[in-house]
């Protein structure tokens, strides 16, 4: 079965907040839209960590393209704004991929925060990601949009366990989501997220 939804893309900006973040979140996804031909560039927001020495093998694994910078949530918005305009160009991408709004982690509201600003003056499709484990407690993450990642789970898995930092418990809980996520959708494995926009043309 053809992939329609993400065979539309040609062009995909992630914002995530950490090193691992994509990984964690939607490693599966990434190494699919990289298979099918979609360039994949991921801008993290506070590269000034240790972890940071994993991305360069772990991106190569799937595929997407690093671009590192070095804020935390504290930073002025219209300051990173800017930065992240200069070095990419937002209008030559049709989605955007970033945290959700009720993420535990202020670093991850802070890159849902600046997609905000970045969509600000053009037409771009925007998914949230559905960050393990920080949008499992309190309140639901309400996926809207399954990815089958089947043939994809062990690229994310070999690339999720190049992180050190990444605790055995949350590294059988990944695996273990994929597969109650795909459950619903009669696949081995599935990533979800939250479609926010997504505009037919
Ligand atoms: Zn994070």
């Amino acid at each position: 079965m053809r992939s329609y939804i993400l065979n539309h893309y040609s062009k995909v900006l992630i914002l995530s907040a950490h090193p691992d973040d994509l990984e964690i979140s939607c490693g599966g996804t990434v190494a699919k839209f990289v298979d099918e031909g979609t360039k994949v560039d991921n801008i993290i927001l506070c590269s000034n960590v240790n972890h940071k020495k994993y991305v360069a093998s772990s991106s190569k694994i799937l595929g997407y393209n690093p671009i590192y910078l070095n804020h935390r949530d504290e930073s002025p918005t219209s300051k990173v704004i800017s930065e992240i305009e200069k070095k990419v160009d937002v209008e030559s991408y049709d989605l955007l991929i970033t945290h959700w709004i009720e993420d535990w982690h202020q670093d991850h509201r802070f890159c849902h925060e600046l997609g905000n600003s970045l969509r600000r003056k053009q037409q771009l499709d925007v998914w949230y990601m559905n960050a393990y484990p920080y949008c499992q407690k309190y309140k639901s993450f309400e996926a809207n949009l399954f990815v089958d990642i089947t043939r994809y789970k062990y690229k994310k898995l070999d690339a999720i366990s190049l992180y050190d930092n990444v605790p055995d418990e949350y590294f059988i809980g990944i695996d273990s989501m994929s597969r109650y996520r795909g459950s619903f959708v009669h696949v081995k494995h599935a990533e979800v997220f939250k479609v926010d926009t997504l505009l037919y043309s």
